[in-house]
Formats: C-alpha cells, structure tokens, sequence
C-alpha cells in the first residue's frame, strides 16, 4: 500500500467565510489538510468550534480581526471568556492602513490586550495581521509576550528585511500566502528567512488563485513556488511545513 502523502498545511484561513463552508470545512477534513482556521469575531467562534468538532486536522482560533476593531471592539469581553478554550488566537494585530488609520488608537488598546490576556494564559499559537505596523507589532510582542510562553506567527508579513530579522529574535514563525510570492519584497523574504520559521498558509478565500478564491490545498502550489525560489526540491518544503507546525505546537504546554 502507498504511503499516504505528508499533509499539507494552511496556517491562516477563514473557513467560515467561505459560501460553501460547511463544504470546505469537510473537505479539509476528509483530506487531512492541517488548517488553522481564523475568527474574525469572537461572536463567531462557537459555531466555528462545532464545525471543526473533534477532527485532528481542524484548528480554530480565536480572533478579533483589526479591520473591525471599531465595530467590535466591545467583544473584548467575549473573546476573554472564550480563551480558556482555545490554543489558538487570530485574528488580531494592527493594521495602518489609510482606510482603518482611524481606529488604530483602539486597535492598539485591544491588540495589547490579547497580547497581555495571551502571556498571563500561556500556551498560545497567534496568527498576527501587521499591516503597515509590523514594528509596532513587535514592539508589543516584545513588551508583552514572553516568547517561552506564546508564540506568534506573522501572517502576510509585508514588513521591511530588518524587521523580520527582529521578529526572527522574537521566536516569531512567518505564514505565506500566494500574493506575498507575487511581490519582489515577498519573494525576498521568503528567500532570506531560515526554512524552519515558515509556514504556508492561503488567506482564503480573500486571496485568489487563478481567478477564484484560495481553497486551503491551494498551499501545494505555494510550496512548489517556494521550493522554486530556495532551489530545493517540492518534498522538502512540504515536509518542513508540517515539521515546523508540530514543533511550534510542541513548543509550550497547554491546559491546566
Ligand atoms: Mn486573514
């Protein structure tokens, strides 16, 4: 009998915002496609926990998305009492560009407040949006998270070479989507950053791939082009992937 083949892994996705997500949910199930499935509210996270139930691929985080922070903002209180559930945050950050600039003030309050309840908890995974913000996220990452303890990975990290080099000092892990391949300052960084602190991740279903939205197994494609980039062979970048997945999530204790 064949061998089944090393799963894949899409570190950052919003299953629930797909039409069909019920559809997708189960597909990821069926075809083990390790997922780590994003919440942009902490209103939606009972249903996305029952969706996923108890099937090992079906990760879901907890998040408070920062684009919605002045709508939301006020599950603040939600998201506390929902942490106790969950290993898994996202997604929460910051994002300075113009169209959310004016609620940056609040989404700093809110996303030092995830960090803090984060740190005091332990044990947590958080996928980090850092649009046009990425070293005043680091700042607080390293204000408020004792890397020992939490461990953050930077989704679509558009920052500058130095920066990511600081969050390297963070014990930060970088997710990467098929837009960031689209860019020569994505593609640079996936070249610089050590094999081990990437992940793929697709974003879906608001990043697209061949004019539709990303499907979790898209991350097959992504792989084969950073494979294609670092000159090494499709196998050994899917290998790494689930590699780095498991030692990130074997990194800290979580539970009582
Ligand atoms: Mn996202």
């Amino acid at each position: 009998m064949a061998e089944a083949p090393t799963p894949l892994v899409d570190y950052h996705c919003h299953l629930d915002l797909y039409p069909d997500y019920r559809r997708v949910f189960r597909e990821c199930a069926q075809e083990n496609i390790q997922t780590l499935a994003m919440t942009t509210t902490p209103r939606a996270w009972p249903h996305n926990r029952e969706l996923a139930g108890d099937c090992p691929a079906l990760r879901v985080a907890l998040g408070l998305h920062p684009q919605l922070v002045a709508e939301r903002g006020v599950e603040m209180a939600l998201f506390e009492r929902y942490l106790p559930e969950t290993r898994f945050v996202g997604e929460v950050g910051l994002d300075a560009s113009p169209r959310f600039y004016g609620s940056f003030e609040e989404q700093v309050q809110v996303f030092s407040r995830v960090l803090r309840l984060c740190q005091e908890a332990g044990g947590r995974v958080i996928s980090v949006h850092s649009v046009r913000a990425a070293a005043r996220v680091l700042r607080m990452a390293g204000e408020h998270l004792d890397p020992r303890r939490s461990t953050i990975v930077l989704h679509w990290f558009t920052g500058k070479l130095s920066e990511a080099e600081r969050a390297l000092e963070l014990g930060c892990y970088f997710s990467v989507n098929p837009r960031m391949l689209s860019t020569k300052p994505g593609r640079e960084l996936v070249v610089r950053l050590p094999l081990g602190s990437m992940l793929t991740e697709t974003d879906g279903p608001f990043v697209e791939v061949a004019g539709r939205p990303a499907h979790p197994r898209d991350v097959a494609g992504t792989l084969q082009a950073i494979a294609a980039l670092r000159g090494v062979n499709g196998a050994e970048v899917r290998a790494a992937m689930l590699n780095n997945m498991l030692s990130l999530e074997a990194r800290h204790h979580f539970g009582p």
